[in-house]
């Protein structure tokens, strides 16, 4: 009776013995001459008492319980922000404090998982303001260098001037192209990019890309070529413009982290129900253990040539969250000193 606390056999239990009480008491009576009832008053008497203690105790009980586990509820809905909608209904007939602990247990189960996901956001922001000011800080000395040198004089000199003026000016790029990065990732994250999802040819798209790398190619000595495998145009779905971008920081990176006289290729293949974009490099390469966190922003594995070829850390960050709203994924493999895949599908 005790293991499981089902309401309604306690009053049933709270009726019964008080019933039996009442017979003791009769029959007490009776033997002492005091009272003298048929067997069909008794079985009366014992019928109504055992009827009101069963509804009394029902009553109360149910009310205790209401109130007991009204608080109980009250603390969870208000965890869950929703302190108007009624409480549960009290089931008597089955095992109250069983439901109460399903309750409890998944209420703190929930509250745990969001403790945890904070700690992970705030460790994520303490990380995210860490390698911001570190990044912004370069470029921002570097332009309070300039200037103070131009101001003690060297403002004087011709060609000076010319050349710390130039430093100053790409300093200034560089910290505008951070910011329209992490503009761009916060727009993404916020989902305040809508994309516009059509149908257009990526065969198109790519070598419209191309054409503008092209001189970035030639600077760095490396020779793009698209592999289409005879089809001349491959119809996909997906935000044309956000693709270009993915497509525009994949193939950069081919670029910038090529070899001398090295070569990128974009093969497009073309399956059943989807394409797969592939652009192949034989550059530097990246070893196994960097892979996982080349999304992340700010990460570099060589930052000194990241920054040398003006990267700013939050390319592939932007490719994965394009991909993540067309549901696809950037996948990466890659072989130290011979270079690098990456790839993702696009929907026929
Ligand atoms: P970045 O602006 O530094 O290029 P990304 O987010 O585009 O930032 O890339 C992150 C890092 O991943 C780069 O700094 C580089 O170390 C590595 N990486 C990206 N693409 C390639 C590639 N094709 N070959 C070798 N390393 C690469």
């Amino acid at each position: 009776m005790t293991k499981t606390l089902i309401p309604i056999r306690i009053c049933l239990f709270i009726a019964g013995t008080v019933t039996l009480i009442e017979l003791v008491l009769v029959y007490g009576l009776s033997l002492a001459g005091k009272l003298q009832l048929t067997g069909t008053e008794i079985l009366i008497g014992a019928i109504l008492f055992f009827s009101a203690s069963y509804g009394i105790s029902y009553f109360f009980i149910k009310n205790y319980l209401q109130k007991k586990l009204g608080q109980i509820y009250k603390a969870i809905r208000r965890y869950h922000r929703t302190p108007n909608t009624p409480l549960p209904h009290i089931p008597m007939t089955q095992d109250v404090l069983d439901q109460v602990q399903k309750d409890v247990t998944q209420w703190a189960q929930e509250l745990d998982q969001q403790v945890k996901t904070q700690t992970q956001l705030a460790d994520y922001r303490r990380a995210f303001i860490g390698n911001f000011s570190h990044e912004i800080q370069t470029p921002i000395f570097n332009i309070q260098g300039y200037i103070e040198t131009l101001l003690d004089g060297a403002i004087n000199d011709d060609q000076v001037r010319l050349k710390y003026l130039n430093q100053a000016s790409k300093n200034v790029t560089r910290l505008i192209s951070i910011v329209e990065d992490l503009t761009t990732i916060s727009k993404l994250e916020y989902n305040q990019v809508v994309m516009e999802f059509e149908y257009f040819d990526i065969i198109d798209l790519v070598k419209d890309v191309l054409d503008e790398l092209a001189l970035k190619a030639k600077e760095s000595n490396i020779t793009l070529k698209l592999n289409s495998h005879g089809h001349s145009f491959l119809t996909v779905k997906g935000d044309p413009m956000a693709i270009r971008q993915v497509l525009s920081n994949l193939i950069s990176n081919a670029i910038k982290y090529g070899k001398k006289k090295g070569q990128a290729t974009i093969n497009l293949l073309n399956m059943d129900t989807y394409v797969i974009v592939q652009i192949i490099d034989n550059g530097i390469g990246i070893e196994q253990k960097h892979i996982q966190h080349l999304c992340d922003r700010f990460y570099r594995v060589n930052k000194s040539r990241s920054r040398l070829k003006g990267g700013t850390g939050l390319g592939l960050s932007i490719v994965k969250h394009i991909l993540e709203a067309h549901n696809q994924s950037l996948s990466i493999s890659s072989v130290y000193g011979k270079g690098s895949t990456f790839a993702f599908h696009l929907e026929k």
